[in-house]
């Protein structure tokens, strides 16, 4: 099968082609590196089925041309991650809508299945725990820039479930709840890498907020798992489903956790919303995933722990840096 990955540059996109090359497939990645990069995709040059487009979505002709070629395309091109959501709103919404509806509209030419990712955001401050894919989205007011991003991706849901009632076009929505795993940098805000990195280097590790919060973090190769087993399988299409792990920790456990495994003199230092982000900003005090429909599509649930979850950030981080110290400057382009 041949798979067209968009943001196969990035953290997710380049663990799911690493995952399809291994199995024989071909990939096609297209991405602008706004937030992926070459470094995620540089140890899979050996493939020989692997292709990639350093281009927009929105290059409509390229992405017809890559869609038409594809059997699958799985649509991961985003703005994410709540430092740049705050930052960039208006690239936030942009990135996240016109890019989905032009996938759907080159897909739906041609009927190609379309995996979109969504995310578990689209809950927004619903209490009604654990979420299930069919409960109410709570969002908070359009005032508040944090929610473009759930209101843009629920709108992306929206239409992705619209092209397949009305043109029948297939499409699968997955929501992913926080996503982690070597690759995936600090630089968005994403909570675990800033812990590892903080650790790793003896400095202060910032818990925004009462750190009473909590998530369920899900290993990267767990929620890869979940994805391929969804579109491998009829009954997915037309569905929305979660991926994520139920092993729930407060931000401040996960502090405490990671300064533990890494073996660090870190202090833990508690700073407030307003200063992390902005006044006003709204957090979730907690966001737990059903995933009964994960399993029952696929007879798969995320099981990763979170400690062997750290363990992996961390040799991640450690060896990056080993690297660095031994690269020469000059990096190579591959392929
Ligand atoms: N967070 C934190 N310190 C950081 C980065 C994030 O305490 O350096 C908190 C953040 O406020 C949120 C949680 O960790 O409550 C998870 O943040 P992340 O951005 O990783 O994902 P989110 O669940 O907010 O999408």
């Amino acid at each position: 099968m041949r798979y067209l990955i968009t943001g196969g540059a990035g953290f997710v996109g380049s663990h799911l082609a690493e995952r399809l090359l291994t199995r024989g497939d071909s990939v096609v990645l297209l991405d602008n590196l706004s937030t992926g990069s070459m470094e995620n995709i540089r140890h899979l040059k050996s493939f020989e089925k692997l292709q990639y487009q350093l281009d927009s979505i929105e290059n409509k002709q390229l992405l017809t041309e890559l869609v038409d070629d594809a059997d699958v395309v799985i649509h991961l091109a985003a703005a994410v991650g709540v430092r740049l959501i705050v930052e960039s709103p208006v690239r936030t919404i942009e990135t996240n809508v016109n890019g989905t509806q032009l996938v759907l509209e080159a897909a739906s030419k041609k009927r190609k299945l379309v995996v979109t990712a969504s995310t578990s955001e689209v809950y927004g401050k619903s209490t009604n725990f654990p979420f299930r894919e069919d409960s109410d989205l709570v969002l908070g007011p359009t005032t508040k820039g944090r929610w473009s991003y759930a209101a843009s991706k629920a709108l992306d849901e929206f239409l992705a479930l619209s092209y397949w009632k009305e043109k029948k076009l297939p499409v699968i929505v997955v929501r992913f709840f926080n996503t982690v795993g070597p690759r995936q940098t600090g630089r968005y805000g994403m909570v675990l890498p800033n812990f590892v990195s903080q650790a790793l280097d003896n400095q202060p590790i910032t818990i925004y907020g009462s750190g009473k919060q909590s998530r369920c973090f899900c290993d990267v190769r767990d929620t890869v798992e979940g994805l391929i087993r969804l579109m491998d399988n009829e009954r997915s299409i037309g569905e929305v489903v979660n991926i994520g792990n139920t092993e729930e920790v407060s931000i401040e456990d996960l502090a405490r956790i990671v300064k533990q495994r890494c073996g660090s003199s870190s202090e833990l230092v508690y700073i407030p919303y307003e200063q992390a982000y902005e006044p006003g900003f709204e957090d979730m005090a907690r966001r737990i995933p059903c995933i009964e429909k994960l399993e029952s599509l696929t007879s798969f649930r995320p099981r990763t722990p979170l400690t062997e979850i750290i363990d992996r950030v961390t040799s991640y981080f450690r060896e990056k840096r080993a690297s660095a110290q031994t690269r020469p400057v000059t990096g190579s382009a591959i392929r």
